[in-house]
């Protein structure tokens, strides 16, 4: 499912010799059958997908798509459609596999369009995503002509989605998933030219870490893409929720955006910029066909959009970017 081999020496390749020395018994550890009750269904139903590949691939859309609709018959997207459906929830996308359009839960190219023209152009770059879900925005990253894309998420079913949408491709991009968190990259790589950690700052119990983890992640002069949670406020301004946070259990620091502006500079990145700041609506995020567990709108206060059901201010999201 993952192609250690080929990924180590691209490793080593660039210069990332102590994680490629790790790599093979991090992949094994982490696929292990003993790693996740539905590991071993999941990876029947991968190997279930009809065998057919296309080159029509649009990484450039909103929608990641893979395959045109008239490239396969009705009896091949019967079992494609059975599967990708069993191999819910979708989270992050949108992508659309020879005319079956995942409408999924987040409406991950609004995430993309808010960044997309603030970040430095990923022609040629080796970029890592941390936390990178099933993969949709690091499909987007090769789109943009990136050399190396490595998304890095310890949920099992966003490798196995990933996978998925891969298997269709007769010549893949150079984009690869391991399924791993941040814990499993080496410290001081310093060997992406961008690193991006969108919507995981926030579930990190040690923030600061986080960043200082990033930052080893990149090459002197690289470029980091942060995407969190904030709250309105000054550079002093954090909350803490007492307990859930819409009604997630493992949200930790949600700080002001100049906070997160200074918590940057505090790591010593250089030219940091807010780039952005969007609430979340319930049209970016909301259960669909292919996700029908509960999503933002029952996260939300009933009464007041403005704040959550625990009575926190309501999602707001910032786009920050920062150069080491
Ligand atoms: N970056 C995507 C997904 C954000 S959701 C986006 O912006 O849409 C947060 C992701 O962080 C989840 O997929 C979760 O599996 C992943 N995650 C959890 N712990 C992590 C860790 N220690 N290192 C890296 N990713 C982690």
């Amino acid at each position: 499912m993952i192609p250690v081999p080929a990924i180590r020496q691209q490793f080593i390749d660039a210069g990332m010799s102590a994680w490629a020395d790790l790599l093979p018994a991090q992949v094994e550890t982490a696929l292990s059958a003993d790693s996740h009750g539905d590991l071993g269904r999941w990876r029947h139903l991968l190997a279930q997908l009809p065998q057919v590949q296309t080159d029509n691939l649009n990484l450039q859309a909103d929608t990641v798509r893979v395959g045109l609709p008239d490239e396969v018959e009705e009896h091949v997207r019967r079992p494609i459609y059975q599967t990708l459906r069993a191999l819910q929830p979708w989270r992050k996308g949108p992508y659309e596999i020879f005319g079956i359009h995942i409408d999924t839960e987040w409406r991950s190219d609004w995430k993309w369009q808010r960044l997309q023209h603030h970040i430095q152009p990923l022609k040629e770059r080796k970029v890592l995503d941390v936390g990178c879900g099933n993969g949709y925005h690091a499909w987007r990253m090769a789109g943009e002509g990136a050399e190396l894309v490595v998304g890095i998420d310890p949920s099992l079913l966003f490798v196995i989605q990933f996978n998925a949408v891969r298997h269709f491709m007769a010549q893949p991009p150079n984009v690869h998933f391991l399924p791993v968190g941040i814990e499993a990259v080496p410290g001081n790589l310093e060997a992406f030219d961008t690193v991006f950690s969108m919507g995981i700052l926030y579930h990190r119990r040690s923030p600061m870490d986080h960043l200082f983890d990033l930052k080893d992640c990149l090459r002197p002069g690289g470029e980091l893409v942060l995407e969190t949670l904030v709250v309105d406020g000054d550079q002093n301004t954090v909350l803490l929720p007492r307990g859930r946070y819409a009604k997630m259990r493992n949200v930790w620091f949600i700080p002001s955006s100049a906070a997160l502006k200074l918590w940057l500079q505090r790591c010593g990145f250089q030219d940091v910029r807010v780039v952005d700041v969007t609430p979340t609506t319930t049209d970016e995020q909301r259960a669909t066909d292919w996700m029908a567990f509960e999503s933002l709108p029952d996260f939300l206060h009933p009464h007041d959009s403005r704040l959550t059901v625990e009575g926190y201010p309501a999602p707001v999201r910032a786009v920050v970017i920062a150069r080491k």
